[in-house]
């Protein structure tokens, strides 16, 4: 840890070097990192913090696992690196290991981010189409207020005009319909058919014409658009709809993946099978970048030809990388041995009630929803408008948090004035007193709010 003058050091270094994410978006500046350790991180002037925001980037086991290091050491020694034009052992193990989890015949194609892992998505379902003659369908629809990526594919499929608009045009083909939100949409339905968010898609695909749509891309819960949990039954529904059209289902598992909804994976809290599955970050904790594309074999089988235009045109030199892979194999080994999925299924349900509990008079706490370890607090001016709490005021829950020592997130900026669902996404094995210690600090920033 840098002490006194130091510390200004880091910090006016960083100041001239770095080009940041979304700065301003750290309500107190710049953090510089200097430790870590389970759930707690350790900022360059020596001040311990609960990451609480853990899970956004998908430290789902924790900081600090040696086991991970050496795994990724001892392979590094082994075989450092080798194209996946050929093969290694750790990627046909890691894709035997994500067939299990996944629980069907997938094909896997490795990559380093969720970007990558959904463009090639989009590569993948445009080509199969094309292989079976279906030389129309090209359109990909996704909702809006999702996130998808920073490159010009995947933000084309993003729903969140305002990371987008100075960087148009993006890739042609990309139609957004109205995302599920079960805050405000009316959800007393006896079908999930019925659900003005699932009708949207089955009328985007009809007025598109469905011999021009590729595929469907969605995250089981939007993350970044605001922890928008689905009705029961959507994710179900919309798979129906795509089947009805002719398109893929693209499931977008960047963020829900690998435990932290209380599942392997988010759609598995419903009775769906997606044709293709994106995942990253959790996938190795995010100690390294690695990410994949699983693909079901059908899918995979109508690119079996002999001829080279049955080939998939797509290279990716660091994708798969040996050390990423072993380091994965690794991490998917703990969060089996210390029942993570599990662990985040239960605690997260406690904390989601006792949040309820604590919040249920507050008059800015419009609903507080989630599964699993992904806890959504949305803040309105009133329960009746239900329109949002000025950013502001939710900056100052955040900014109360960080001065108690717990780092929590915001979420839900799609247009101006709807970023307001404070976010609480800590590691799967965070330890009970710590995350009673979140939920407690969150309840009294809200107290304090006026
Ligand atoms: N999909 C989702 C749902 C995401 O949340 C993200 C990143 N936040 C991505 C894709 C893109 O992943 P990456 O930043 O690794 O490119």
């Amino acid at each position: 840890v840098q002490t006194g003058s130091s510390q200004e050091k880091w910090l006016d270094q960083d100041d001239k070097l770095l080009w940041h994410s979304m700065k301003p978006y750290n309500p107190d500046g710049t953090m510089v990192v200097s430790k870590s350790d389970g759930s707690w991180i350790t900022s360059h002037d020596g001040k311990r913090y609960l990451d609480a925001m853990a899970g956004l980037w998908c430290v789902n086991v924790g900081y600090g696992r040696e086991e991970l290091a050496e795994a990724a050491y001892k392979q590094l020694k082994e075989v450092a690196y080798f194209p996946l034009t050929q093969s290694h052992i750790p990627a046909i193990q890691l894709a035997e290991k994500l067939n299990e989890l996944l629980g069907d015949e997938y094909v896997i194609f490795f990559s380093n981010s969720g970007s990558e892992a959904n463009e090639t998505a989009f590569k993948i379902a445009r080509q199969y189409h094309q292989q079976k003659g279906e030389h129309n369908r090209y359109k990909i629809i996704s909702r809006y207020r999702a996130y998808h990526g920073n490159s010009m594919g995947a933000l084309a499929a993003t729903g969140q005009a305002q990371r987008k608009y100075k960087y148009e045009p993006l890739a042609p083909g990309f139609v957004h319909v109205v995302p599920p939100d079960a805050y405000r949409e009316n959800t007393n339905v006896s079908n999930p058919h019925e659900l003005a968010s699932v009708k949207a898609i089955d009328q985007a695909m009809t007025w598109e014409l469905s011999e021009t749509i590729a595929a469907m891309i969605m995250e089981p819960i939007i993350t970044g658009g605001g922890i928008l949990v689905p009705p029961e039954g959507y994710l179900k529904a919309a798979k129906e709809i795509c089947e009805k059209h002719g398109a893929l289902m693209i499931v977008d598992e960047v963020i829900c993946g690998f435990g932290r909804t209380g599942k392997p994976f988010g759609f598995m809290n419903e009775d769906v099978k997606p044709d293709i599955v994106t995942m990253a970050k959790g996938i190795t904790s995010a100690y390294l970048p690695l990410s994949a594309t699983a693909v079901k074999k059908e899918v995979y089988d109508a690119f079996k030809g002999s001829e080279e235009y049955d080939y998939f045109r797509h290279i990716n030199t660091f994708g798969g990388n040996p050390a990423a892979c072993a380091l994965a194999l690794k991490n998917i080994e703990i969060m089996e041995r210390e029942a993570l999925f599990k662990r985040s299924e239960e605690i997260g349900e406690k904390a989601l009630n006792e949040l309820r509990n604590l919040l249920q008079t507050h008059p800015y706490v419009g609903d507080v929803r989630g599964r699993g370890l992904l806890i959504g607090i949305e803040l309105v001016k009133d329960k009746e408008s239900k329109v949002p709490l000025a950013v502001d005021k939710v900056n100052e829950v955040i900014a109360f948090c960080k001065d108690e020592g717990v780092i929590i997130g915001k979420n839900g900026a799609t247009v101006a004035g709807y970023n307001n669902v404070l976010t609480i996404s800590p590691p799967l094995n965070i330890e009970i007193d710590d995350i009673n210690y979140v939920i407690k600090t969150v309840v009294e920033g809200l107290k304090k709010l006026n």
